[in-house]
């Protein structure tokens, strides 16, 4: 079975600044004819941009048939945040077939929804795909986004502690959980990550279906040499039938060699 995933070119269409760290960019043209969402919320893309052979990989904040909005966050230094801080309209895109992997438990009641800038595109659709759930979010970040998430959910906004330092350990640890069935999602720094999974397995005692722990992004490290697509190690696990989070984990072990 082939891994590799479709590509499509697109067009920078617009580019707007959502707050000092985040810029909103809406991809269009002809050769996103060919794109189809997958309807998962917490779905991304990998974005190839001109010049580049690299890939980053970024959640699909919104696709109404034509565009597709991503927001990407502008850090110290990057390979796509050097090109997204200048002005990139007009620009030839590629763009990788969408994947997704949030899975509601059915009969769920509430959510929690946890992580830093990089995961507020993707809790936030996550949270506007569900407005009949119980809503929790614990977001991280430079600069509060007031109506960014949805009106309904109960967000406690948090600033990050500096020296690119993150506190949702802790806030994790300390979460009360509500009561019934529900679904926890977080995504952040992949060493952060791995010791929040074996929280909520060791000490919660959470089955494997109960929870999403996704690393999105490589601290202690300058220019990463090479991301790791998600999309195929994601197929690959789901056909050799491993669960979400053996293949978080897999995925997590495929970047680490990859230093
Ligand atoms: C499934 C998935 C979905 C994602 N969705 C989004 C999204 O919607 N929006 C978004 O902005 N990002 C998202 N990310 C994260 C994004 O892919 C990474 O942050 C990526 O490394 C940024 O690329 P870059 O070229 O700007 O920086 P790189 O060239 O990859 O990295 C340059 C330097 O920046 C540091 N760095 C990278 N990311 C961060 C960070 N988050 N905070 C602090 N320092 C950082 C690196 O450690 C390195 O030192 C997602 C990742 C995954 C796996």
């Amino acid at each position: 079975m082939s891994t590799r995933a479709q590509t499509h070119t697109a067009v920078v269409e617009a580019r707007e600044w959502l707050a000092p760290h985040l810029v909103r960019l809406t991809l269009g043209g002809p050769g996103l004819a060919g794109f189809a969402s997958t309807g998962i919320p917490d779905e991304w893309v990998g974005l190839i941009v001109p010049g580049q052979f690299q890939s980053r990989y970024y959640t699909v904040r919104s696709w109404d048939g034509h565009r597709i909005v991503l927001d990407v966050v502008v850090h110290d230094e990057g390979l796509v945040t050097e090109w997204a801080a200048r002005d990139c309209v007009g620009d030839e895109v590629t763009i990788t077939d969408a994947k997704g992997s949030f899975a509601l438990p059915e009969g769920s009641t509430w959510l929690l929804l946890v992580g830093d800038l990089t995961a507020l595109p993707a809790m936030a659709r996550i949270a506007e795909a569900h407005p009949g759930l119980q809503v929790r979010i614990w977001a991280e970040v430079p600069d509060e986004l007031p109506g960014y998430l949805p009106g309904d959910a109960e967000v406690t906004w948090l600033a990050p502690p500096g020296d690119g330092a993150s506190d949702l350990a802790t806030v994790v640890e300390k979460i009360e959980w509500p009561d019934g069935k529900g679904y926890f999602w977080m995504a952040g720094e992949s060493a952060q990550m791995r010791a929040i999974r074996k929280h909520l397995m060791r000490d919660r005692g959470l089955p494997s279906t109960a929870y999403e722990v996704m690393g999105y992004w490589r601290g202690a490290q300058k220019r990463q040499p090479r991301a790791v697509d998600p999309g195929p190690v994601w197929r690959a696990g789901k056909a050799a039938g491993l669960t979400d989070e053996q293949i978080w984990e897999r995925y997590d072990a495929s970047q680490e060699e990859d230093r």
